[in-house]
Parts: C-alpha cells; sequence; structure tokens
C-alpha cells in the first residue's frame, strides 16, 4: 500500500511530507462559534445522515460537541461523505458559520483526526495532513510515522546529510535531522515552513549540481570548434538587412560570438517575445559558422515552420553565396536520397528541416552548428541526439518564444547558458487588448467584417474543453459551421484543429498565409510561431479556460505587421477572472509568465515529467527563488573545488545525484 504512494525504504517514508497542517492553535470553542466567522473546529460526530433537499441536491450533515457545546455541519452534494465519516470520529472541520436554522458550519475542508474508539490524543498544536490513496488513509500514514518517527530519525543520525554542512550553514538552514523532524512533528506552523524550505532547498541543490557538473564537463572539458570571426558571409548579410539591429539584438550577438569564439561548445537558450528577432540572430550565428566551413542546421517543430523559416532564409540569403537544404518528411524517395547526399557529402551549407533532421540516416559532413527553435517542444533527448549525430562537438543554440522566469529557465534549462532579447524592433504598434463578454460576440464579429473589408486576416480560437480533445473539435466545428454559413458567409472562413493530419493542418494554414483565408477557426493548433503580418485580429473564445501564458502565445500571433492589431478576449460569465485582467493590462510576456507561474504552480506550467525532470516535492519556485539562486550558486561552488564529488562531504551528494538522475547523468554522458 505504501509502494503507491512511491515509498518503499524507511528514508521514502521519512520524505513522504504532508501537504499541509491543520493548526489547533486557531481552534474555536464550539460554543463560541457565531454566524459570520471563518472558523476551525474540533469535535466528536454525534449523530449524522444524508438529508435530501428541495432542490433534489443531497447533503451530508453531522453535528458535533466538544466540551462546550454542539454545532450542526452541513456539506452540500457531498452524501458520500456519510461512507467516509463515522459516529464517534474525532474530526476537524474549518469553513464559514451561518445561521440556518441555528448555528450551521459549512466546513471548505475537513480531517478525521480519530475514529470511534481510538484515543484522539493530538500531539503539538500542528497536525500534519499527508497524501493518501483510497487504501491507505492519512491518518494511517500518520500513525505510522507518529509511532516510528524516533527510530526513523536516529537512522538519519548515522548517515551524511546530502547539503554539506558548510552550504546548510552559510544558508542559514536548519539541520536535515531537526528538518525532517519538524516536518512530521512540528512545534509551529513556522518551523514546519523552515523544515520545508530546508528540504527544497535540498531538492534543488541536488538537481543545480546536475547542471553544474553538466557544465562543468562542457565548458571545461570537451574540445569544441572555435569559430573564427573571418566576416566573409557576416559582413555580407549585416549590409543586406533592410534594417537596424535593436540593441538587444546587438548584445546577445556579442555573448553569442564570444562563445563560438571559444575552443568549447556552446550550449545556449535564446529568449526573446514572439516577433523580438531571434531568427535573425540565429542566422548570424549560423552564417559565422558557415564561413568556418562548417555546416548549420535548423530545425523547427512543424513542417510549417520550417517552411516559414525557409522563405525568411531564402528572401534574407538571396544575395549570398550559401548553400541552402530543406529536408522534409514526406520526401519521395529519389528527393530524400538527394537530399541525404547533399548533406552527407558537404555541400548542403544551412540545412533546415522538422524532426527529420535527427533520424538514424541523416549523416553530416562537417555539423558545426546548431539551432533549435520553440525549444519547448522538443525533448532533452531530441536536442542532444541530434548534437551527437554532428561527429564533433557544435555549438548549439536553442531558442524559445515563451518567455519564462528565470527561476523556470534555471530548473529547465539549467545546464544552458542564457541570452534574452528583451526589446521589440522599433514601430511596431502593441497590440490592443479587450475583454468583452461572450454576449458582446455577434459585435466582435461584426468588427472582424470590418477588419477584413480593409483587407486584414483574423483568427478565432476555440480552447481544448476536454482531454480527448473530442469536444474542443466539436466546438471549433461547430462555431466554423455557424460563422461559414450564417454569421460571416460573405468571408472565406477556414477552420483547423488537432484531428486534423499535419499535411492537411499545413494545408488549410498555407492558404491563410498565402492570404486566401479571411478568418480561420482553430483550436490551439496555431499557437506556434506562425507568421501572417496580416492578420489583425485574434478573437479568444472561452478565454477563461486558457492559460496565461497560451494567451500570450495567442495573441503573438497578431501584432506582427505595421497595422494596429487587436485581440479581444471572450469569457463566459458575469465578470472576468482576475487572470483576464492581468492579461489585458500588460504585453510583457516575462511579466505573464511570472504571474502564470504563481497562479498556476510550475508542474502544471511545463509539464516537468515531459523534461524528464521530477516533480519538486517541496520546492515552489514561485516563492522559493531565494533558494534556487542560493543552490545555483552553491552548486557550482560545489563543483569548481571538487567536481568529482570523490570528498567525504560530498559523498552523500555524489550518492543522491546518481540515484536521482541516472538517466540524465547517461543521457548527457557526464560521469
Ligand atoms: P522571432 O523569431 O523572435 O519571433 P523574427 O526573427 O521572426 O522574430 O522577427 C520578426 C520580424 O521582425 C521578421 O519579419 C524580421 O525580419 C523582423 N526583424 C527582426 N529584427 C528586426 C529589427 N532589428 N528591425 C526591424 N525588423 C526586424
Ligand atoms: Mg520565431
Amino acid at each position: 500500500m505504501l509502494g503507491k504512494l512511491g515509498i518503499r525504504t524507511a528514508r521514502d517514508l521519512l520524505y513522504h511530507g504532508p501537504h499541509r497542517y491543520e493548526d489547533a492553535t486557531t481552534v474555536s470553542a464550539i460554543a463560541k462559534l457565531k454566524p459570520g466567522m471563518d472558523a476551525t473546529a474540533i469535535g466528536e460526530v454525534v449523530s449524522k445522515g444524508v438529508i435530501p433537499t428541495r432542490r433534489g441536491l443531497r447533503l451530508f450533515q453531522a453535528v458535533i460537541r466538544d466540551s462546550s457545546g454542539l454545532i450542526e455541519c452541513s456539506w452540500p452534494g457531498q452524501p458520500f461523505l456519510d461512507r467516509v465519516i463515522r459516529k464517534g470520529d474525532t474530526i476537524l472541520v474549518s469553513g464559514p458559520v451561518r445561521f440556518f436554522h441555528g448555528r450551521q458550519l459549512q466546513p471548505r475542508e475537513f480531517t478525521v483526526l480519530a475514529r470511534a474508539g481510538e484515543p484522539a490524543e493530538i500531539e503539538g498544536t500542528v497536525f500534519p495532513v499527508y497524501p493518501a490513496t483510497a487504501s491507505l488513509s492519512h491518518r494511517q500514514i500518520r500513525a505510522l510515522l507518529r509511532e516510528n518517527l524516533d527510530r526513523l530519525l536516529a537512522a538519519v543520525d548515522e548517515e551524511e546529510p546530502m547539503v554539506p554542512e558548510a552550504v546548510r550553514q552559510r544558508f542559514g538552514l536548519p539541520e536535515w535531522r531537526q528538518a525532517l523532524e519538524w516536518l512530521h512533528r512540528p512545534p509551529s506552523l513556522a518551523d514546519a515552513e523552515t523544515a520545508r524550505r530546508r528540504l527544497a532547498f535540498e531538492e534543488l541543490f541536488v538537481l543545480q549540481v546536475l547542471y553544474a557538473k553538466v557544465r562543468h564537463e562542457r565548458r571545461d572539458l570537451r574540445e569544441g570548434i572555435a569559430f573564427e570571426r573571418l566576416n566573409t558571409l557576416v559582413r555580407p548579410f549585416a549590409a543586406s538587412l533592410p534594417f537596424e539591429l535593436t540593441a538587444a539584438q546587438k548584445k546577445v550577438l556579442s555573448e553569442i560570438g564570444e562563445d563560438m569564439g571559444r575552443p568549447r561548445p556552446m550550449n545556449r537558450l535564446l529568449q526573446g517575445d514572439v516577433g523580438s528577432g531571434k531568427t535573425v540572430v540565429a542566422l548570424f550565428a549560423a552564417l559565422r559558422a558557415i564561413e568556418n566551413g562548417f555546416q548549420a542546421a535548423l530545425m523547427a517543430p512543424t513542417e510549417l515552420l520550417a517552411e516559414q523559416h525557409r522563405n525568411t532564409v531564402g528572401s534574407l540569403f538571396a544575395e549570398l553565396p550559401v548553400e541552402v537544404q530543406s529536408l522534409r518528411g514526406g520526401l519521395r524517395s529519389v528527393e530524400r536520397r538527394e537530399a541525404l547526399a547533399r548533406i552527407g557529402g558537404g555541400e548542403a551549407q544551412l540545412i533546415i528541416g522538422t524532426h527529420a533532421l535527427i533520424q538514424e540516416s541523416v549523416e553530416f559532413a562537417r555539423l558545426g552548428f546548431i539551432v533549435i527553435d520553440e525549444q519547448h517542444r522538443f525533448g532533452v533527448r531530441q536536442r542532444l541526439h541530434l548534437i551527437r549525430s554532428a561527429g564533433v562537438e557544435p555549438d548549439v543554440m536553442v531558442m524559445s518564444a515563451t518567455p519564462i522566469p528565470r527561476s523556470l529557465a534555471l530548473t529547465f534549462y539549467g545546464d544552458l547558458d542564457v541570452s534574452v532579447i528583451d526589446e521589440l524592433p522599433p514601430g511596431r504598434r502593441p497590440v490592443k487588448t479587450v475583454l468583452r463578454r461572450a454576449s458582446a460576440r455577434s459585435k466582435v464579429f461584426e468588427f472582424v467584417r470590418e477588419e477584413v473589408a480593409e483587407g486584414r486576416q483574423a483568427y478565432i480560437v476555440y480552447p481544448v474543453i476536454d482531454e480527448s480533445e473530442a469536444l474542443d473539435v466539436r466546438s471549433a466545428t461547430e462555431a466554423y459551421e455557424q460563422l461559414s454559413s450564417e454569421i460571416l458567409p460573405e468571408l472565406e472562413v477556414a477552420l483547423v484543429h488537432g484531428r486534423m493530419s499535419g499535411d492537411e493542418k499545413d494545408a488549410v494554414m498555407r492558404r491563410f498565409v498565402a492570404g486566401d483565408v479571411d478568418v480561420l477557426v482553430s483550436t490551439t493548433v496555431i499557437e506556434v510561431g506562425i507568421d501572417v503580418p496580416n492578420a489583425t485580429v485574434m478573437v479568444i473564445e472561452n478565454a477563461e479556460r486558457f492559460g496565461l501564458s497560451q494567451l500570450h502565445q495567442l495573441r503573438g500571433r497578431v501584432g506582427r505587421g505595421a497595422e494596429q492589431s487587436y485581440s479581444i478576449v471572450l469569457y463566459g460569465g458575469r465578470q472576468a477572472p482576475d487572470r483576464l485582467q492581468i492579461f489585458s493590462n500588460t504585453n510583457d510576456g516575462f511579466q505573464i509568465a511570472r504571474e502564470d507561474l504563481r497562479l498556476r504552480g510550475y508542474g502544471d506550467l511545463f509539464g516537468a515529467r515531459q523534461h524528464g525532470l521530477p516533480e519538486f516535492r517541496f520546492a515552489q519556485l514561485d516563492k522559493d527563488e531565494d533558494l534556487l539562486f542560493g543552490a545555483r550558486e552553491a552548486a557550482n561552488a560545489v563543483i569548481a573545488e571538487d567536481a568529482g564529488l570523490a570528498r567525504r562531504e560530498h559523498r552523500a551528494l555524489g550518492q543522491a545525484l546518481r540515484t536521482r538522475y541516472r538517466e540524465q547523468l547517461q543521457l548527457y554522458e557526464v560521469g
């Protein structure tokens, strides 16, 4: 039963921390509860039952008693609690007290502290509440820990901590044993928080040690290519550009240039909001590799984006003597063979493609530089695969238009150095964002009609309503049918959704890019990178179902040309949720990402599993930034002194690293 919770060893049990605490210091005597209060109370269940209401809703009620008096507790719509809460149980409830045929408490939360007949002995004043399963209740876990905690802690005394003593002291953290004790048996809520922070630091620290090792290995040990500044291609390219680079572009180019000049492999993340001009920067770097006699590869997440890059390069490199080769998924075998021959023979200098680039059959002659666009769509594994296929250690730049706070960057891309383009090219008009109630929809479509009459295009996006995608496809499909036949019959309306094949999607998108479609109705498949400067309206339906970052990505699809663009956010209900207010108040992607992290937490935001990283049990990136930055710094210092983690005080750390990140160590080929 413990195994279902991932608990196999004594240590696992010790690290099975409560997900919340109930604080009995705030418990009120039942006689003192008054309507209007928000209160916590503890009492024994003296009677209980399920009661039907007039509106057909069944509610569960229990009367609890302490030494001061009785109160009725009521859970509307939760008749199943009748099987959970038994007569004679001691329960803790917290929630609002109101007047309803007498005083009544409506618990927001409840905890069964003891079953009928069990001693309701409540140690300390803070009760830990543990994550549980159907077969193992949090009470059983609490009992298990209460009975065994001292023995478990005694075992901890025999072991070295993962966080070396010197580091622990520097950051003013409690000792390991103390933290584990307070985790389960905190004298106060503040002590429980202190314990959590100590264990959070440990989690962050071990991960940062992994990254420090990877970076140390690459930066100090592995041989890379030192690209010289020959300027035979870079200078003519600069001269041919119809615009000046922004200061931010120049800044990141000099960071990248310095890296490329060193005889060590570069591994850099280039972050910048949509439209900030990352592609141009990537092309500068690619040209530097090419003028040094190497090949450069540009990998995009979809065929359409690869094609878009192909077109950009085609026009920007019109005057340059550079051989560009694209490698698409669906090539006929003759074409494919030819393409592979040009890549393997070295005639192809800049190779643009999708995942097709990382197939076994692709062999590069002299791949020296790799750009990966929209990094979050690829895993670390794919990035490393492409690197391996080069033969030499190429310089690698990954680009992301999803702005993320520094804390997330250090956690997800901690093996990379980070450059940020924090400025848009001049002359861009910020997208105007407006919030509208869904009932204003017909006016919004009227506006779409006017914009199209001016020669522009529009997107109308529908959310994923159901995990299965069946429902969102239906809502988009129904909307498409209504729009095309009833609401905007005179316009060219097209539909694209996630159930279509890649080719079908690309075909529709191509018609939109070409301007043959006025209004594109879609699910969120258009989220990534597509660039249609003539599109000026982004209507987002049921916006309350989107995350902040996702909304921002969608907004980034417009405002790419010279015309004023609009993002119109439709929400159900009477009032727009705070999230949408935040969205309409700022265009700053980093600020939005920060808010998103605060609102959703990191696990949800990025899907840690997809990145092969464990979810944190204790660390909360939105509030533990200080710990993270400290852990990063401490990890660098430890690796600088003792890269092999051979010293006695680092042995437990090395052990933890090998246990937790075995796969990653292999993946990065770090010993
Ligand atoms: P990103 O990839 O960061 O979304 P792009 O590289 O696609 O942005 O650039 C968006 C548009 O801006 C492109 O049409 C590009 O040619 C143009 N652009 C890039 N840098 C500048 C600049 N410094 N001044 C004006 N336009 C620029
Ligand atoms: Mg781009």
